[in-house]
């Protein structure tokens, strides 16, 4: 079953032929209409008409997520706002969002990569789709919503939380496929068990879930407790939320549309492109997007590309589940959260040492943000009042920079270790990455 087997089953050739016929268009487009683009291409003594075959690829500048907050928030959209109908934003390192932009086509085309990704893990028109992932600015909602509207299939627009409801919305209407976070598949699968709800009443068959790393493990404990095929989908808001990247049911791996999104896989310190079957950093051009494109967009991603064709008879060239990331990027209960963002609430509070920590553990199914921050002999001696509100005031910011709840540690001077080095600020015990144990 395909969406649109005329573009997703072509010969590996023919493909070729479209990515360098867009590559070529894109390239051009972007030099005309981004001043960023037209000064790095000629800091590289680059014009559009220098790029004559995929291979050339290689001669463009990367783009990177400092480049989105330089021109924040609409530096690098390449056409006229007022041919915008969309923008999506997600965490920045620093406060300040990543912006990016669509416009009627590129809404399109992202419900056209999602209706291949549900239809990749066997949805069909006949389904009743449960969309518990967040709607609003991040990407995963939305994104969802339009690929299962376009496919046909019958959407229940609930968003995450408020789990009781989740689960009389999946008895009463007969949802049969799950979008949402891993992790929340994962809490309502134990909420499921406790409520002692007659399984018979529960019609799920197939879970679609992303937006953060999971392991083939958490995969298997999913399908057994909710009784579903998990399918992993990949995506960025950045590159145009979820749709970059699907699992189909072969379980060979994550099929990129690369008639849309070209990837290549770099070793992140030198640059340099990396064959297939070796592990690096993912690197993204966008061929068609015309609001947002990007040129070469490091998405400090660590995955490795096969080219061997699936049994499913795609040939897109796929991708291993994401093995870690090139930064100290965490995502918690689906948000992004960066240490710097952590360090800059600090800063700006005063009153505590610059030692931090961030430890993140998964209580149950639900993700722990505990920070801890070092403060003066002279403060830890204080009135036990003092260091309350003190705390307090730290958590408020953080929750309202990081957009997720936070539980804060004052602790004495000295306690957290210190590196040669770098420094470490980050414990993650959740061992989310699938590694070969
Ligand atoms: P989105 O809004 O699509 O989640 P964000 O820009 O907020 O996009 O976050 C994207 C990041 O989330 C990716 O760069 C990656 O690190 C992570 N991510 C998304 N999907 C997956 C997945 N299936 N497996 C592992 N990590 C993922
Ligand atoms: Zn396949």
């Amino acid at each position: 079953m395909y969406w649109n087997a005329d573009l997703e089953c072509v010969p590996l050739e023919q493909r070729r032929e479209l990515q360098l016929e867009r590559l070529k268009s894109l390239v051009r487009r972007v030099y005309e209409n981004v001043p960023h683009y037209q000064r790095v291409f000629r800091e590289a003594g680059l014009r559009p008409d220098d790029i004559l075959t995929l291979d050339d690829l290689a001669k463009l500048p990367f783009t990177t997520k400092d480049d989105l907050r330089r021109t924040y928030p609409f530096g690098l959209f390449a056409t006229p706002l007022r041919n915008t109908v969309r923008v999506h934003a997600s965490s920045g390192t620093t406060g300040k969002p990543t912006v990016v932009g669509y416009t009627r086509q590129d809404v399109d085309i992202w419900s056209e990569v999602m209706a291949r990704t549900l239809t990749c893990a066997g949805v069909t028109q006949d389904d009743i789709i449960q969309i518990a992932y967040g709607y609003g600015l991040f990407t995963g909602g939305l994104g969802v919503h339009y690929g299962a509207e376009k496919l046909g299939a019958t959407v229940i627009p609930v968003s995450v939380g408020n789990t009781k409801r989740q689960i009389m919305l999946m008895q009463d209407f007969g949802t049969t496929v799950l979008a949402c976070t891993p992790s929340y598949a994962l809490h309502l699968a134990e909420v499921l068990e406790e409520s002692r709800v007659d399984r018979t009443r529960i019609r799920l068959r197939v879970g679609v879930f992303g937006a953060e790393p999971w392991t083939k493990q958490m995969g298997r404990e999913l399908e057994s407790k909710l009784n579903i095929v998990a399918i992993d989908i990949f995506g960025l808001s950045e590159i145009i939320g979820p749709g970059v990247a699907s699992e189909c049911l072969y379980n060979t791996g994550l099929h990129i549309f690369d008639d849309h999104f070209l990837p290549e896989v770099i070793d992140p310190v030198t640059g340099k492109q990396l064959p297939p079957g070796e592990e690096g950093e993912l690197v993204i051009t966008t061929l068609t997007k015309e609001a947002f494109p990007l040129i070469r967009y490091r998405t400090r991603d660590i995955t490795k590309l096969y080219e061997e064709p699936c049994p499913c008879g795609r040939t897109h060239v796929r991708m291993s589940k994401i093995l870690g990331r090139t930064d100290d990027m965490l995502i918690v209960r689906g948000v992004n959260v960066f240490p710097s963002q952590v360090e800059s609430v600090l800063l700006e509070i005063g009153q505590t040492e610059p030692h931090y920590l961030l430890v993140v553990d998964r209580r149950g199914p639900l993700d722990q943000l505990e920070v801890w921050v070092e403060v003066s002999d002279k403060v830890f001696a204080d009135e036990v009042r003092h260091l309350e509100t003190l705390e307090k005031t730290i958590q408020r910011e953080l929750e309202s920079t990081l957009g997720i709840g936070v539980k804060v540690k004052l602790v004495e001077p000295k306690t957290i270790e210190r590196s040669q080095g770098k420094a470490k600020r980050v414990v993650d015990k959740r061992d989310l990455y699938n590694r070969d144990k």
